[in-house]
């Protein structure tokens, strides 16, 4: 089968209607049959996640994908990164597709392989302290390798305290990437002063940092964030709640810490999930995630009130990228056999990634 490296949809898939697209989805997806499986994020448009085998984030969609060894096509429905960590946790013979390479994360960009091992040096460089780097699963390869090789693990949104608490007994300070409000809202439900947390700019000289505040601070928090996420401020709560009150007001811990501060539950995407899911008939709940989740909630719990926590539309840009045209182009060249749009990690930082990850499943 050959590997072609492209990654422009051709012109005639923006031509064909809703319904061809749905039922030439459904062909090739029955053509391929057991070789394929197709995951789908929650935050994936409605068009796109209803052909998905598996709904889930992004660690659950990685580890299902490693459990399906009879498909030899694994088409992720979800964002680079997520694709990676699928191709480094599935077999070698099976091939991950992202159906449109352009689809991104904006925050997993903000911390490139360069710009962390200039920070892990410069850290170096002012202190004697034994320091233990964390990386948030929304992450390039490249950067989960990097905390592999250097003692450190990787986390997700629900075991960040668990594996924050490890890096801090192996060591005297964390460094956590790439996401800053994730870093700075499990270190204080840890009981970290915010005094103690220091911000890394890699646009600075030095982080943006003094000696004495690298010396001081237990945890640095890279300078990164999720576009979505942080678009959520306290005035939301206090609009929301005016609107509603007694409504229950529950956001991802990639939302800023005043916002975390102010709701009444700070969850991982899967927990928001489940506490919505199992929520009594006639609830409140007011949502600080992404708006295609919200949405899709909402519509299956007609009998309570899901609302998200601002109006704007907070949708994530990159991955509303995967369109039913893509997916449509992708399935279609696999039955035609071309394999468009794979994600392949080189085996070497493959194999550090793996010990990143491997570390947070033995933590957690
Ligand atoms: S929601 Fe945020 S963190 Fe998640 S994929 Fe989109 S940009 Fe990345």
């Amino acid at each position: 089968m050959a590997s072609l490296a492209l990654d422009l949809l051709p012109e005639h898939y923006v031509e064909f209607s809703e319904q061809e697209l749905d039922a030439r989805i459904a062909r090739a997806k029955a053509a391929l049959g057991s070789r394929l499986v197709i995951l789908g994020h929650h935050y994936q448009r409605d068009e796109v996640v209803k052909f998905a085998d598996f709904r889930g984030d992004s660690l659950k969609l990685s580890q299902l994908a490693a459990s399906r060894r009879e498909a030899e096509f694994i088409v992720f429905c979800g964002v680079h990164f997520m694709a990676e960590s699928a191709d480094i946790l599935s077999a070698d013979h099976q091939v991950v597709i992202l159906p449109d390479l352009n689809a991104g994360c904006s925050m997993a960009d903000m911390a490139n392989l360069e710009q962390v091992e200039v920070c892990w040096e410069e850290l170096a460089g002012c202190t004697d302290a034994r320091i233990v780097p964390i990386t948030y699963i929304n992450s390039t390869a490249a950067i989960k390798a990097f905390v592999g090789r250097n003692g450190g693990a990787v986390c997700t949104s629900s075991n960040a305290r668990k594996v924050m608490e490890w890096a801090l007994a192996r060591g005297d300070k964390g460094l956590f990437l790439p996401d800053e409000h994730l870093g700075r809202n499990t270190a204080y439900r840890m009981g970290i002063p915010l005094e103690e947390m220091a911000v890394w700019d890699p646009q600075e000289e030095r982080g943006g940092l003094r000696e004495e505040e690298i010396r001081q601070a237990r945890i640095f928090l890279w300078k990164g964030h999720c576009s979505v996420h942080q678009r959520f401020l306290p005035e939301h709560v206090a609009r929301v709640r005016a609107k509603y009150p007694g409504v229950r007001v529950v956001v991802h811990p990639e939302c800023k810490w005043e916002v975390c501060q102010l709701a009444d539950e700070v969850g991982s995407t899967e927990y928001i999930l489940k506490r919505v899911t199992e929520a009594p008939p006639g609830s409140q709940w007011a949502v600080g995630t992404e708006i295609h989740m919200i949405r899709r909630l909402a519509q299956e719990h007609a009998d309570r009130l899901v609302v998200t926590l601002d109006d704007c539309v907070c949708l994530c840009s990159t991955m509303y990228r995967i369109s039913p045209q893509h997916l449509c182009w992708t399935l279609e060249s696999l039955v035609a056999g071309q394999v468009v749009n794979r994600v392949s990690v080189d085996p070497e930082t493959k194999r550090w990634a793996r010990v990143a990850l491997d570390r947070m499943l033995e933590i957690t």
